[in-house]
């Protein structure tokens, strides 16, 4: 195998991100992907009939348009066109109209009824330097570059979504468009910091509406991997590293793996200790995903629905509070909170003409095999009655099907692992550089790295500049 400065196991967007700011730097680039397909959570595929694009794991990306690092990449030249929808999300309820949350936060405000005034004034301060929150919120615990600002955020987020949106909001809109985006966290709303994923996605479709890639997902890997090319960097697909035997040598490793993995395929050059709490990293619940290929619009009674990327389904916050707790408790919610992304609706290139693709996933336990389907379309048919009528096909993921579709879905777990008080800052483990390990020549770049999951590239493109704080001091050799 020829010898590289770095070798990046894993080709999902963290993993390319890693080795686009690794070639950037000058070094010698191999990412070594398992499957045929590089991309890991950015892959698109016909899951269901021929001629309809389904994203197999994300689908609405408003942390890649907004991340700071991809904001740097000339991405565009290589293929990737975002499509904006006229709103982020729509939140149906059983009564009045559905919340939507605008790019504006007036028109969003005005829509929440008797918490106007409260919704602008929980918002309005963090859109006065909202990238350099973002920049601050989607990195390592370290010096903030607007300690100010962060503290103001911290404050609020700090507390759980539930107390957070009682605290604030009288009506039933607001904490139910709250919780909705609150639930994007996989914790339980009663948990400490499910209100800072609230908050932060609340800001996130104040500055972009939550885009779609053009053509699917997938586009989002190929330019990141048309950026690495040109940067003289190489992928080779269809290579699963098992072992420390299944690498060439190389100055410095960056693995965008689950910690488990990590530990499994290099316990020979770890220390027991750190091993054990590799070991330990907990993943959380999984879920269950739904794609379908439709033969029109979803059927939504309130038509505003049709102007959202992103559908929330779960009713008000109690009840999607009260789902979300099943969830943890092991069980599975007959009503759950259902996230849906209606990418056809704005990509005419998804589906055939008049047809429209649909894509929709709720929370589980982890490592769960119950079907979910009933439970799934009953939600959708609460808001969308007939909604099933217009199903042509549709095709199913239990939480085994997504970890043999990516390996760092450990029971299903599509974040990178838990992100509560305990395992937000320090994962995967407490340390300095939770990017480094103890081995000077082993890095983790993956989601299971601050800031966590999500499409962004920032664990990637941290766990770069940890490697490259070193990488001149080390030895090109084989990992032994
Ligand atoms: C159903 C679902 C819906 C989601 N929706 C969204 C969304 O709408 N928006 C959003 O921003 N995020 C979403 N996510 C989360 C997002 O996809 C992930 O957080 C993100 O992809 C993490 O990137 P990563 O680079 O850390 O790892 P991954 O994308 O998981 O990539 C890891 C890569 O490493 C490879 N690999 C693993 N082990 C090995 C090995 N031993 N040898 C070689 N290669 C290996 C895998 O095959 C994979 O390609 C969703 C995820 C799922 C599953």
């Amino acid at each position: 195998m020829p010898e590289v400065d770095a070798v990046v196991v894993g080709s999902g967007p963290n993993g390319l991100a890693a080795a686009i700011a690794l070639s950037q730097a000058g070094a010698s680039v191999l990412v070594l992907e398992a499957m045929q397909e590089l991309g890991g959570g950015v892959r698109t595929a016909e899951l269901t009939l021929p001629g309809f694009l389904h994203d197999v794991c994300s689908g609405a990306h408003p942390l890649a348009i907004l991340s700071p690092y991809f904001s740097t990449l000339p991405l565009a030249d290589h293929g990737l066109e975002w499509i904006r929808p006229k709103a982020s999300v729509a939140h149906p309820l059983d009564d009045g109209p559905s919340v939507m949350l605008w790019r504006s936060l007036e028109e969003t405000a005005r829509g929440v009824g008797v918490d106007e005034e409260r919704y602008r004034r929980l918002l309005a301060p963090f859109l006065e330097n909202p990238r350099g929150l973002l920049a601050d919120v989607l990195g390592p615990l370290g010096l903030p570059r607007h300690p100010f600002l962060l503290a103001r955020f911290g404050t609020r987020a700090m507390r759980s979504a539930r107390g957070l949106a009682r605290r604030f909001f009288r009506g039933a809109r607001a904490q139910a468009l709250f919780a909705g985006c609150a639930a994007h966290s996989i914790l339980p709303l009663e948990r400490m910091l499910s209100g800072a994923v609230g908050l932060l996605f609340l800001l996130t479709g104040h500055l972009e509406e939550w885009p779609v890639a053009k053509g699917g997902s997938a586009a989002i890997a190929r330019a990141l991997a048309g950026c690495l090319r040109t940067k003289g960097g190489r992928i080779e697909t269809g290579r699963q590293v098992r072992s420390l035997a299944d690498l060439p040598a190389a100055r410095v490793y960056l693995f965008d793996t689950s910690p488990s993995q990590l530990a499994d395929i290099a316990a020979g050059v770890l220390p027991p200790g750190y091993l054990r709490r590799m070991r330990r990293y907990r993943y959380g619940p999984g879920v269950f995903k739904l794609d379908w290929a439709l033969d029109g619009p979803i059927p939504w009674k309130d038509p505003q629905c049709l102007q959202a990327s992103t559908v929330h389904l779960g009713g008000t916050l109690e009840e999607i509070a009260s789902a979300e707790a099943a969830v943890w408790r092991g069980e599975h919610p007959d009503r759950p909170f259902v996230l849906m992304v209606q990418q056809s609706q704005f990509d005419s290139s998804r589906a055939p003409r008049g047809r429209h693709t649909g894509y929709a996933y709720c929370h589980v336990p982890a490592g769960s095999a119950v079907d979910m389907t009933s439970n799934i379309e009953r939600q959708v048919e609460r808001f969308a009655p007939q909604f099933r009528d217009r199903i042509l096909a549709r095709h199913l993921m239990r939480t085994a099907d997504l970890e043999r579709h990516n390996p760092n879905y450990v029971g299903g777990a599509i974040t990178g692992g838990v992100a509560d008080l305990f395992q937000m800052f320090t994962r995967p483990v407490a340390r300095l550089d939770p990017y480094s390990t103890p081995n000077p020549r082993i890095f983790l770049c993956s989601a299971s790295t601050p800031p966590g999951g999500g499409v962004h590239g920032m664990c990637g493109y941290y766990a770069a500049r940890s490697a490259l704080r070193r990488i001149e001091r080390l030895p090109l050799a084989p990992l032994r």
